[in-house]
């Protein structure tokens, strides 16, 4: 199993020119190999292929040395396989067109080999041994390891490692279903109670400070050294924000993997409800994608299993005791009473039961698919698009 451990690291004066050294030539490499993919697609209309651009570096370096003296060969290695990868998330509709970087924004490289620990320290090729600060023994074998500087001029690396990491962690069974949310963050349904989280808002608790010095920053002129001071209290104001959340993402995900063994959740469509201006920001801010994506790796490492429920589910409107589906339910309506068996709801206590159902469900189906089993339900209301096709036999495919 592969797991990545994020150190920071604390270079001295030498090693910090040496790594921004290797940040520019990574960083100049991608420029121009970008670039020549750009020219090759407006002259072609075709993709340059990665063997063409990972075939120029040995012509590159005689034409500019420093290419080769300042940087590990590898390095621009990984440069141009990673650049592959960022076209191949584009074409398949992951990600948006790679971008050109630059020396303002986050700077990393990636080490495929020959990083070592010595000590406390991180031996990097042509960097040196770094010191660094491990909060857990690393043990099995490293893989890659990226080296990043933060725009607040903090160094971190991070090690992916494989090996069997120790599996004493405290294993609870039970099956939970969460509902995901804005005013409370997590609804979560074990079956016998509710349990609500709070959304702590992080940004908006930040968010007078960041537009105050957002608008300082704006006035000052660029390429001042004012406006660079800026830059970094702006950015320092993010790491916060982002910091914070994380580290309620991590806490509630770990206490609820602990007690569980399946999760249930929503396959939401974040990007699409980003797209709801109104509620844009906080659901940029409150980071479920970023949770469920804990939750995984989390239930991964201790066997157990992640349940998505297709967006289609009907998880509010129906009924959690006789299955009635209503034909509507507004945002607003916190609280209802079910017309046809006088049940009465909080919505969101009502949703969270059947969603951990609606899992269970589809685990006794044998993990079918959830999308389509959603859909099914729904038909008994009103048919709602959605990607899900029923195979010729009609039954339910298995992933
Ligand atoms: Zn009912």
């Amino acid at each position: 199993m592969l797991t990545a451990i994020k150190v920071r690291l604390y270079p001295s004066h030498e090693q910090q020119v040496a790594l921004s050294k290797s940040f520019g030539c990574a960083r100049w490499y991608w420029n121009y190999a970008l670039n020549a993919c750009i020219q090759h697609y407006e002259n072609t209309g075709k993709t340059l292929p990665l063997k063409s651009y990972k075939g120029l570096l040995p012509q590159l370096k005689v034409e500019y040395p420093w290419l080769k003296s300042d940087c590990y060969s590898a390095v621009l290695q990984c440069v141009a396989i990673n650049l592959n990868k960022a076209y191949a998330n584009f074409f398949e509709g992951r990600a948006r067109f790679p971008r050109f970087k630059s020396k303002n924004h986050k700077q990393s490289i990636q080490y495929p080999q020959n990083v070592t620990i010595v000590g406390d320290c991180l031996n990097i090729p042509k960097v040196g041994e770094v010191k660094a600060v491990f909060h857990r023994s690393i043990e099995g074998k490293i893989k890659t390891v990226t080296i990043s500087k933060t725009p607040t001029d903090k160094y971190y690396a991070s090690i992916l490692v494989e090996g069997n990491s120790k599996n004493n962690q405290i294993s609870g069974d039970k099956i939970i279903g969460v509902d995901l949310g804005i005013k409370d963050f997590a609804i979560v349904h074990d079956g016998e109670q509710v349990t609500k989280y709070s959304n702590p808002k992080h940004l908006k608790r930040h968010e007078r400070n960041l537009a105050r010095k957002q608008k300082k920053l704006a006035r000052k002129v660029k390429g001042s050294k004012s406006r660079n001071k800026f830059r970094k209290l702006v950015a320092k104001v993010h790491e916060r924000v982002s910091n914070s959340r994380q580290d309620f993402l991590h806490k509630l995900s770990r206490k609820l993997v602990n007690e569980s063994q399946v999760i249930v959740v929503e396959n939401l469509n974040v990007k699409g409800m980003v797209r709801n201006r109104k509620l844009a920001k906080s659901i940029s801010d409150v980071g479920w994608g970023m949770f469920v994506n804990f939750i995984d790796y989390k239930l991964k490492a201790k066997d157990g299993q992640l349940v998505e429920i297709g967006r289609f589910f009907p998880s509010s409107k129906t009924c959690s005791c006789c299955n009635h589906i209503v034909d509507e339910m507004p945002l607003e309506v916190r609280e209802w009473d079910c017309p046809a068996c006088k049940t009465h709801h909080d919505r969101d206590e009502n949703a969270s039961k059947n969603i951990r159902t609606e899992g269970i469900q589809i685990l006794s189906m044998g993990g079918g698919n959830p999308v389509l089993v959603a859909q099914r339900r729904s038909k008994t209301n009103k048919p709602q698009g959605g990607r899900a096709s029923v195979d010729e036999a009609g039954s339910p495919h298995f992933c």
